[in-house]
């Protein structure tokens, strides 16, 4: 038996006979490593004989007394070196933190996506303080959520507003057109009335006689007189249509008319 194989079986029975130790697996493969420490470089080292590669080395003290404990003493340390990975360590920390932060995006992303909702469901749904019940109010609504209901808010009552104004309106222009409507008509009534009164009188009037200043001319139950230029109405005397004196002012107008054409002519 060589010295390498005395110094392996020694680990073994030592590995046999202590608590099973914990082992990383290989940091190659993953696969699982027996707690098996052999001879390093040479007889002055120890280490764990791993799969795909082997573990650190650690130093043996070969001069001991005790060289039944200094083999326990190096295979503990052989192993804890095995375990041991700084880089690895360092790595798992990193992935730790990677997945923490990969853990708060999804977290976020699922917050904003409800708040997505919430808002969503307070612009349009019928009842926009939907989302202010159940579990969006305890967990997903949102300052932006209730400034889409003040917004909604808002813009309904503006809609609202103009709906009125519109009828306001209508209401408004249907008046004017009525008035307007009545003001034509009672202007097609005077029309009407005071063509009547010309149509009646005019055979009765003649105005050719009327523009001689001073001149009293009877006509039935009225009495004109022309004097200065202007033609007056007795209307003491006068009975007749309400429309008389508008009549006659237009008469009159007439009257000078002519009285004027007559004057100018040689
Ligand atoms: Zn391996």
């Amino acid at each position: 038996m060589s010295e390498n194989e005395m110094v392996t079986r020694f680990a073994q029975a030592c590995a046999r006979d202590v608590e099973p130790v914990a082992m990383n697996p290989c940091p190659w493969c993953g696969g699982e490593v027996g707690p098996i420490v052999e001879e390093g470089a040479t007889f002055r080292w120890r280490r764990v004989t791993g799969c795909c590669a082997n573990g650190p080395e650690v130093r043996h003290d070969t001069l001991a007394d005790d060289q039944a404990a200094a083999e326990v003493e190096s295979r503990a340390a052989a192993i804890a070196a095995w375990n041991e990975r700084p880089v690895e360590v360092t790595l798992r920390a990193q992935l730790e933190a990677a997945e923490a932060e990969a853990e708060q995006q999804r977290e976020w992303a699922d917050r904003f996506k409800h708040m997505v909702i919430t808002c969503g469901v307070a612009a349009t749904h019928p009842d926009p303080n939907l989302t202010l019940t159940g579990a969006y109010k305890e967990k997903w609504n949102s300052q932006q959520a209730d400034s889409v209901r003040a917004l909604r808010a808002r813009a309904e009552a503006a809609e609202a507003e103009a709906v009125n104004l519109r009828a306001g309106n209508i209401a408004y222009s249907q008046q004017v057109n009525e008035l307007i409507g009545r003001a034509g008509k009672a202007e097609a009534d005077a029309k009407e009335k005071f063509q009547q009164y010309v149509d009646a009188n005019e055979a009765r009037i003649d105005l050719e006689r009327l523009i001689v200043p001073g001149l009293r001319v009877y006509k039935g139950d009225h009495v004109v007189q022309i004097d200065a230029g202007k033609v007056g109405l007795f209307t003491e005397r006068y009975s007749g249509d309400e429309d008389l004196p508008r009549a006659m002012s237009v008469l009159q107008n007439r009257a000078i008319d002519a009285a004027r054409t007559k004057e100018a002519a040689p």
